[in-house]
């Protein structure tokens, strides 16, 4: 860990990180589970992650080349899964040589993988476009880059997959997997291996599960859930689905003072104290990753008890109204996000108090912000 003077810190509970993946791992039923490791593993530290799940990922999932290689460089021998394949056909001999499973989401990936005539067939995996419009081979697409392969040879284990747009909102998944059960229907296809549900569909949807049943693999691909937030955290939160925080990004008081009726805090004076307030300033800003928007009350957790922030969130500060709490003091450590139920705050709770999602918060954690292992045994 680098050196940092400032008291903030970001907690890392190894733990907790295997304990959800156990949760995904019960959710998920025959299925198995490419642990979803992309964005510094959602801003958790990838290598960091990776030895805490070392014993227990059936796979690892990523979309940076750098950051599969640096895996298989520190001894992990799972499949890797590259979300988005290749960008330019020059990855490609890095990809064989690291034994990674590009996804090619569109013929000319297909086409640049039979031109570049690797030495030995790459397993691959084919991402269909089933209604999300951004990466994917539409119907009319899979059976060219199908009969390319084939013809070419150039591709050893095929898998099938899918990813949904609205798995964490009302509209479900049923079109998507209409859909993709229709675009592989084929018997050449019926035995291949899929892959479906991120967090959202493993918990909601069994069904985005069941291609298992009738024989095939299944693997689904969690990633928030890993870290410990609900993609749907409005009516299903973390705690009631058995998720605890990995991360609990936590900073101290550096100064208290008592203002007067009348008297504004920080940038723009935006907040003015209606009566004489005792206000605590904690070493946690922007620059951080706390969000700038998080508006006035977004609750901040000090010594087990919820405070409001007020003001406008610096860069390097933010200001929470202490009245009523004599005993808090410089020195005492606010949680802004995570920590235990009782403690903390869910992260998913600042997010939406600053109209973002927890995926935000966590993957933009400052890299100024120091990561501490919690120790085995402290809970
Ligand atoms: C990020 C990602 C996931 C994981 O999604 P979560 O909502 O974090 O579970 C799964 N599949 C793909 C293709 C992704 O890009």
């Amino acid at each position: 860990m680098s050196f940092s003077a400032r008291p903030i810190r970001a907690r890392f509970d190894a733990a907790a990180l295997r304990h959800n993946h156990a949760i995904a791992r019960r959710h998920a039923g025959a299925a198995r589970l490419w642990s979803v490791v992309k964005a510094n593993a959602y801003g958790h530290g990838l290598l960091r992650v990776a030895a805490a799940l070392r014993e227990v990922a059936d796979g690892f999932a990523l979309l940076e080349l750098e950051g599969a290689i640096a895996l298989r460089e520190a001894g992990f021998r799972q499949p890797i899964l590259l979300l988005e394949g290749f960008y330019r056909p020059a990855e490609l001999p890095l990809i064989a040589r690291y034994q990674l499973i590009p996804t090619l989401h569109c013929l000319a990936q297909v086409e640049a993988l039979v031109a570049a005539r690797l030495p030995q067939p790459l397993p691959v995996a084919l991402k269909l476009n089933t209604g999300m419009n951004r990466l994917g081979l539409d119907a009319t697409e899979l059976p060219r880059a199908l009969e390319r392969l084939a013809a070419s040879g150039a591709a050893s284990v095929l898998s099938l997959m899918t990813h949904f747009a609205c798995a964490d909102e009302a509209a479900g998944i049923e079109a998507q997997l209409r859909r993709f059960k229709g675009m592989t229907s084929a018997p050449n296809l019926s035995n291949l291996p899929v892959s479906l549900a991120n967090s959202a569909a493993l918990l909601r949807y069994p069904e985005s599960l069941e291609p298992a049943a009738d024989s095939r693999e299944n693997w689904a691909r969690p990633g928030l859930m890993l870290y410990g937030a609900s993609p749907f955290a409005d009516v299903q939160p973390a705690a009631t689905l058995g998720l605890r925080p990995v991360m609990t990004l936590e900073a101290d008081l550096i100064a208290v003072r008592e203002i007067a009726a009348g008297e504004a805090v920080g940038y723009g004076g935006a907040f003015v104290a209606e009566h004489p307030t005792r206000i605590g300033i904690v070493a946690c800003g922007y620059a951080d990753g706390y969000p700038r928007h998080a508006r006035s009350g977004t609750p901040v957790a000090i010594n087990g008890r919820r405070v409001p922030l007020i003001g406008r969130v610096s860069m390097d500060k933010l200001c929470v109204d202490l009245t009523g709490c004599e005993k808090v003091g410089v020195g005492d450590t606010a949680i802004l996000w995570g920590g235990t139920a009782e403690e903390g705050v869910p992260v998913e709770e600042v997010a939406a108090a600053a109209g973002t999602i927890a995926y935000e918060l966590l993957c933009g954690m400052a890299a100024r912000v120091p990561i501490r292992e919690t120790e085995p045994g402290d809970g």
